[in-house]
């Protein structure tokens, strides 16, 4: 199964992909988590993200496309993956679409997320993420007991630079403008799905096994 997750920031790409990847058990690659390990790491590819991350805008095509070559060429990715903030661009697409295609396969479903603007500013407005083990919480609708400290293994709760309002705001801009065309892309190609992003976090695992 090789699928593409779409959906603007805070659509719940990474929870719907959780159960996905359980049923599933292909990976879940998701290129947000990927350049943060950059970042985390102090790589080469880290330093030159991070402007970009911290802005909310998106970073260069070439980087991420070479990124994902690699990272698509690994073993676990043989019998599929699940795609999450990738492609954002039609670029990253067309590129996508030559490397799935030297591979000899191809995408099996796009899956777009669909939720409103104003719920995307209120989910990740609140998000906050452990230090230490990643865990997330919302200051609203998932609160920890031990309030900045993560209850599964007292890390310090933080907010991401780019979960900032004016941020979020300038990513929400970077979506519609380049990658909302990927809808017209993959529904051109007879791929495209559409689920709503504010109902249940197995909506996408439930439309991949057809209900
Ligand atoms: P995410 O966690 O998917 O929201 O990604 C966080 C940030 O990483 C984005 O705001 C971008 O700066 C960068 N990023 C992630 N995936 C991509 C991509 N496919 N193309 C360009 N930038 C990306």
């Amino acid at each position: 199964m090789r699928v593409v997750l779409l959906g603007p920031p805070g659509a719940g790409k990474g929870t719907q992909a959780a159960a996905v990847k359980e049923r599933y058990g292909i990976p879940h690659v998701s290129t947000g988590d990927m350049l943060r390990e950059h970042v985390r790491g102090g790589t080469d590819l880290g330093r030159r993200a991070r402007e970009y991350m911290d802005g909310g805008k998106l970073v260069p095509d070439e980087l991420i496309i070479a990124m994902m070559e690699d990272r698509l060429s690994q073993g676990d990715c043989k019998d599929g993956f699940l795609l999450d903030g990738f492609p954002r661009t039609v670029p990253q697409a067309e590129a996508l679409d030559q490397l799935l295609h030297k591979m000899g396969i191809g995408i099996d479903a796009v899956v777009l997320l669909d939720v409103s603007d104003d719920v995307v500013v209120e989910r990740l407005s609140g998000r906050r993420v452990c230090r230490s083990c990643g865990a997330i919480y919302h200051v609203s609708f998932h609160p920890s007991s031990k309030g900045n400290i993560c209850e599964a293994c007292g890390g310090d709760l933080y907010q991401r630079e780019d979960d900032r309002e004016e941020v979020i705001r300038r990513r929400l801009k970077v979506y519609h403008e380049q990658t909302s065309p990927l809808e017209s892309y993959y529904e051109a190609k007879g791929l495209l799905r559409r689920v709503s992003g504010e109902g249940a976090t197995d909506a996408v695992l439930r439309v991949l096994q057809g209900h």
